[in-house]
């Protein structure tokens, strides 16, 4: 519980590649708390085929940004459902300086206080290595990767058992090279708005996924 008595409400942020995924869906376990990731939720969008999601499957495999006001007015009502009311987890939100002042204020209009703000830091060269070799069960969503989280079993989910495996359109060389240059241009200027904020906590996120969860449990208290 934080000090507003509403529960923990953090955003993961840094380079695509970085762990943020993993690590809020590790805390959500812990926790008991939505991982609200937008850029699942626009993938489920655009799964639709719709105008819409086809025009967010562009945008998304060339790894360029959706405008802000759509994913903004996505986010705002996804805050707003039952399932918040205790705290959330932001995963890939907010992703631009704009996005960060209009959560601020909507979080203050809904009496929400932010707890904290994990940027996972990792280099470039093992992000790009990580996002090329990273893939995921077509039937729960597991994550696994080539070389550093292969399942027991070769081909078999340890989760589900599914054998069905997918890899995302946009985890490819060329895109992630955008992103990245994305993510500087466009993200990281919300590191020192959050920092101004008193928000920012900072986590190596290069040593692996069990150790980076408990740098980030020490860091919230819940270790
Ligand atoms: P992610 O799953 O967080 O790596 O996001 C995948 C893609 O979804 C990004 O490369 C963007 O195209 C889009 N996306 C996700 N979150 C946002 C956001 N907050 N603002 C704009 N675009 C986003």
């Amino acid at each position: 519980m934080n000090k507003d008595g509403k529960g923990l409400h953090i955003v993961f942020t840094g380079a695509p590649g970085c762990g943020k995924g993993t690590q809020a869906r590790l805390l959500k376990e812990k926790l008991g708390i939505p991982h609200l990731s937008t850029g699942e939720m626009l993938r489920a969008e655009a799964a639709k085929g719709t105008p819409l999601g086809k025009q967010i499957k562009a945008l998304i495999d060339d790894g360029n940004l959706v405008p802000d006001e759509m994913i903004i007015k996505m986010l705002s009502s996804r805050i707003d459902a039952d399932d918040c009311k205790n705290g959330f987890i932001l995963d890939g939100f907010p992703r631009t300086l704009p996005q960060a002042e209009v959560l601020s204020g909507m979080l203050k209009e809904k009496g929400i206080t932010l707890d904290a703000v994990i940027e996972i830091q990792v280099p470039d060269e093992i992000i790009m290595e990580r996002i090329l070799g990273r893939y995921a069960c077509m039937k729960c969503g597991a994550g696994y990767h080539d070389k550093y989280q292969k399942p027991k079993v070769y081909g078999v989910c340890d989760v589900c058992g599914g054998t069905d495996f997918y890899r995302r359109v946009d985890d490819n060389r060329s895109t992630v090279q955008n992103r990245l240059v994305n993510y500087r241009a466009l993200t990281y200027p919300t590191i020192p708005y959050f920092e101004k904020e008193g928000l920012l906590r900072c986590v190596d996120g290069t040593g692996s996924i069990a150790a980076v969860s408990k740098k980030i449990d020490s860091l919230l208290g819940i270790a």
